[in-house]
């Protein structure tokens, strides 16, 4: 996963530090939303929302700034998740009875 940093104060070490925190990998998000037909895209667009905290890369102090989003759209994202694995297995079924 791709990281991004910033220079911060640290508490723990009474200094700036640098930070760093995971971001989406948005080339895997595009390509995913490319093989779906779009469908992945609200997962893309949930990924960009959700971030994990900056934490102090000297002593890994948790330097806030994390944002969440509501339970409603991950279950929202497990739903989308499902209907693109069970199209995939259709898509499978269906070409393999068209073969016949
Ligand atoms: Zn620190």
């Amino acid at each position: 996963m791709p990281i991004e940093w910033k220079r911060l104060q640290c508490p723990t070490c009474r200094a700036v530090r640098r930070a760093d925190r995971n971001v989406p990998n948005n080339g895997l998000h595009a390509a995913l939303t490319i093989f779906t037909g779009g469908a992945w895209l609200f997962v893309w667009l949930v990924s960009m929302y959700e971030r994990d905290p900056w934490r102090c890369s000297v002593c890994g102090r948790n330097l806030g700034g994390r944002r969440r989003y509501p339970m409603w759209m991950k279950v929202l994202d497990v739903v989308i998740l499902a209907a693109v694995v069970m199209g995939i297995i259709a898509l499978i079924i269906a070409k393999a009875y068209g073969r016949r």
